[in-house]
């Protein structure tokens, strides 16, 4: 598998650390807990769940760590102004994360460590970054000194010089260079604080990740993600803390996510542009903005807007329709003596996959292998011939573990209904694709006086129970 390195800025062949073992690494940055995800957030969310997920196709045993910042500037902020604890805010949102991620159906990851819970391992990396002298405290504060660090802007592949040009001290920083970042900072009246060899405060924003992982992970890890936007300063300074004190590297493969436009424009509150998930999801569903995040390449900018959600769902619905068809296909399949089968390339359309999920994972190019077998395999239905059962069966696996591979669910239809509807139901569509209307209209006669109603939409059927 090839997969463009940030650090590298290279695309390179990825092969495991430890070729003893079948175990990947990987570390994603995640959310800061004071609000919903906005849509931008599900980007990297999403794209590194179908990475994880293919890895996981492809028999590896992956390790997915995913952090939670439950202490920061922006919770205290919220906890004031609603008069709460950062606890009762961060608690909320973690459970409002995983709402929104269940619904975009991301996996849970191995561990999702939050920022609070790792205060012990966050002392112990900035006392050794002291010792080391890579960094110096300040009034209670504690700074990693930069120049002392030679790669630093490696990953984001710019000097010292081009980085300070945009860097700036806030007011109240102690600090020597206007590079360096703060690992400890020391508490104010009304902020949580925990107590620390240079007195009481509260961590830095970066230096979590660097414990995390260590803890977690060790201190090598394969792959690091998450969005563009983190290259500068968040990773940079992930890998100055780590690799200063731990004397290795911190990933090998760095993988970057690129941004969201809204309608064209770059998303921002001063705009009026910015979605929640929660807030989309309730007007579309969830499965649309994750077939979003994984119509185009994960590096490009990618545009939202009502349309293009819209079309989102309408490749879902054919999607959806294919499987729906195939299963109905196979249960109107009275004779299971027929040998014609309705694929006959099953292994080279998998390949097909497999050849661009491993560029890089090109998932809009894995999308359109899927598309071109719904294509050709609807042409063969069309024309009306009996396939076999074996062969219908195999198109569904085959459509089944590539859909998952992107985290596309479609579910077997009516799964609560017994065999005796579910076969009236599959008859009635196939009298209705072949517009034979009353041999379908006194199957719908027949459900409804079995207590069943049906309602025809263009592209699909819908029953309930009265
Ligand atoms: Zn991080």
């Amino acid at each position: 598998m090839i997969l463009y390195n940030t650090l590298t800025k290279k695309k390179e062949k990825f092969d495991l650390i430890n070729k003893n073992n079948n175990k990947i690494k990987i570390y994603a940055c995640g959310p800061t807990v004071y609000n919903f995800i906005h849509i931008g957030n599900a980007r990297p969310i999403c794209v590194f769940d179908v990475l994880r997920r293919y890895l996981i196709y492809k028999n590896y045993d992956v390790i997915f760590v995913q952090n939670f910042t439950d202490i920061d500037d922006k919770i205290i902020k919220r906890a004031n102004q609603e008069n709460t604890s950062c606890k009762e805010i961060s608690e909320k949102y973690i459970q409002e994360y995983k709402k929104d991620a269940a619904g975009l159906n991301i996996m849970p990851a191995t561990v999702h460590p939050k920022a609070t819970e790792t205060i012990d391992e966050i002392i112990s990396i900035i006392k050794i970054l002291v010792q080391k002298k890579y960094a110096y405290v300040s009034d209670g504060d504690v700074y990693f000194d930069i120049t002392k660090f030679k790669n630093y802007g490696k990953l984001s592949g710019q000097s010292i010089e081009e980085l300070e040009s945009g860097a700036r001290v806030e007011i109240g920083e102690k600090k020597r260079n206007a590079l360096d970042f703060a690992l400890w900072k020391a508490s104010k009246p009304d902020e949580p604080y925990w107590q620390s060899p240079w007195g009481s405060g509260r961590p830095g924003w970066h230096i979590e990740c660097s414990a995390m992982i260590k803890k977690h992970l060790g201190e090598t890890i394969d792959i690091h993600c998450g969005g563009q936007d983190l290259i500068f300063p968040h990773h940079e300074n992930e890998i100055a803390q780590s690799e200063c004190a731990n004397n290795k590297i911190l990933a090998r493969f760095w993988l970057h996510n690129g941004f969201i436009n809204i309608n064209n424009k770059k998303m921002s509150k001063s705009l009026n542009n910015f979605f929640t998930v929660r807030e989309i999801a309730e007007k579309y569903g969830y499965q649309p903005i994750r077939y979003l995040m994984i119509s185009s390449h994960y590096k490009s900018p990618l545009n939202f807007s009502d349309e293009i959600i819209k079309q989102c769902q309408n490749s879902l619905e054919r999607l959806s329709n294919f499987r729906k068809n195939l299963e109905n296909l196979e249960k109107i399949n009275n004779n299971n003596n027929i040998n014609l089968n309705i694929c006959d390339n099953i292994d080279e359309i998998r390949n097909n996959f497999i050849k661009y999920m491993d560029d890089d994972l090109n998932t809009s190019g894995a999308l359109s292998v899927i598309f071109d077998m719904i294509k050709d395999i609807n042409n063969k239905i069309a024309k009306q011939e009996k396939y076999s059962n074996n062969s219908i069966r195999e198109i569904i696996k085959l459509f089944d573990d590539l859909t998952q591979v992107l985290g596309l669910k479609f579910e077997s239809q009516n799964k609560n209904l017994t065999k005796e509807i579910e076969d009236l139901l599959a008859k009635r569509e196939f009298y209705r694709k072949n517009k034979n209307w009353s041999e379908a209209d006194k199957i719908r006669d027949l459900l409804k006086s079995k207590g069943y109603d049906i309602q025809d939409s263009k592209s699909s059927t819908n029953i309930s129970i009265r």
